[in-house]
Parts: C-alpha cells; sequence; structure tokens
C-alpha cells in the first residue's frame, strides 16, 4: 500500500464512522478521472464508493477529501437506495416509448402529446430530485468532515471552486435545467458566499489543483 492509498484507507475509515455506516467498499477508477462515485452492487449488501484514480494525486488535497465526504454523505443520507428517481425515470423511458409506438400504430392524436407530456415531467421532476440530493450531500459531507475533527466548509467549498473553473458554458447556461447536478455556483452558494470565492476555501493543510 502506498501513501496517498494509506491515507485514502483512513481517510474512508474516518468517514464511514461518522456516517455510521455499519461497512464501506472502496475501489480506485481510473476511468473516473477526477470524479468520483457513491453506488451498490446487487450481489453485496456494502455501500460502494469509487474514487477516480486522477483524485490519488495528491492525497492530502480538499478535492480528495471533499469528493469522498460527499460520496459517502450520499450513502448516508439514503440517496443510493431511494426508489422515488430511478421509478420517475422508468416512467420518463416507458412513456417517450409509448409516445413513438403511438405514432405508428393507430390511435387518438392526443395520445402521443399525453405521453410526451407525461415523460418530460417525469424526467424533470427526477432530475429536479437529484440536483436536490447534491445539495444535501454536500451540507452532509462538511458535517461528516467537521466531526472527524477537519474544516468541512472550507474543504467542499475548495472542491466545489476548483470544479467550477472547468464548469461547460452550457451547464451554466440553462444545461442544469436537465442535469443531475446543480450549477456549481450554486452549490458553492449553499456552502458559503460567492463574495469569499477565492484562496480562503483553501483548507489549512489541505493543497488544492489535485485534478
Ligand atoms: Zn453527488
Amino acid at each position: 500500500m502506498n501513501s496517498s492509498t494509506a491515507g485514502l484507507a483512513e481517510l474512508t475509515a474516518t468517514l464511514r464512522r461518522a456516517a455510521r455506516l455499519p461497512g464501506l467498499l472502496v475501489y480506485i477508477a481510473p476511468e473516473l478521472g477526477d470524479n468520483a462515485y457513491a453506488g451498490s452492487r446487487p450481489c453485496g449488501p456494502a455501500p460502494l464508493v469509487g474514487i477516480g484514480a486522477d483524485l490519488l494525486d495528491d492525497s492530502r488535497s480538499a478535492a480528495l477529501h471533499g469528493a469522498v465526504a460527499h460520496e459517502i454523505a450520499h450513502h448516508a443520507l439514503g440517496h443510493v437506495t431511494s426508489l422515488v428517481v430511478p421509478a420517475l425515470e422508468r416512467v420518463a423511458a416507458w412513456a417517450t416509448v409509448g409516445a413513438m409506438l403511438a405514432t405508428i400504430v393507430p390511435a387518438p392524436r392526443w395520445v402521443p402529446l399525453v405521453l410526451v407530456a407525461v415523460a418530460a415531467v417525469a424526467y424533470v421532476t427526477a432530475a429536479w430530485r437529484r440536483r436536490a440530493t447534491e445539495y444535501a450531500a454536500d451540507a452532509h459531507a462538511v458535517a461528516l468532515l467537521d466531526a472527524a475533527g477537519l474544516p468541512g466548509a472550507a474543504i467542499v467549498a475548495a472542491m466545489l471552486t476548483e470544479d467550477f473553473a472547468t464548469e461547460p458554458r452550457w451547464y451554466a447556461r440553462g444545461g442544469w435545467l436537465i442535469g443531475s447536478h446543480p450549477l456549481t455556483r450554486s452549490r458553492l452558494r449553499r456552502i458559503t458566499s460567492l463574495d469569499q470565492l477565492t484562496p480562503q476555501f483553501t483548507a489549512p493543510g489541505f493543497a488544492g489543483g489535485a485534478r
């Protein structure tokens, strides 16, 4: 075990205890780049967190600490096991399929229109719910890091500040309305004031720029 994976193991163990999760399986995923992932496997009960290999470039970075805390927060808040968003997304998918079928089989004209409307409402509602879980995970990540004796708000804000620089313009210009993540600017605003968006977000002892 090298120093970055040893640091990651210690960090995840500390945050898992703070989140009161009975178990946690963490894996390093090169394909995630500088992102992280919270999920589960049908064959295993342990919550799963994937860490992009690029996040391990600096085991002391706010990017790594913030991402790990954020994904563990998703598990602690029950977002991964909630069935509401997947159900809405299934409704959206099936209503879209139904609308396409209704255009090629004999059916009243209003049927595909109603199905398209149902699909749109279900999709937008699912996206809105996903964005709400992102705000909640950020806030809980701050609480978990604080409970671990770390400067939670500063770490999460530093992580988001790095994301802010790379956010695509199309997303800021309205793409977020159908996206699963809120605008980074909005997430930052929830954590602290945008007026302070500069070096003071770099937590003492945590280097930024890991990704
Ligand atoms: Zn998230």
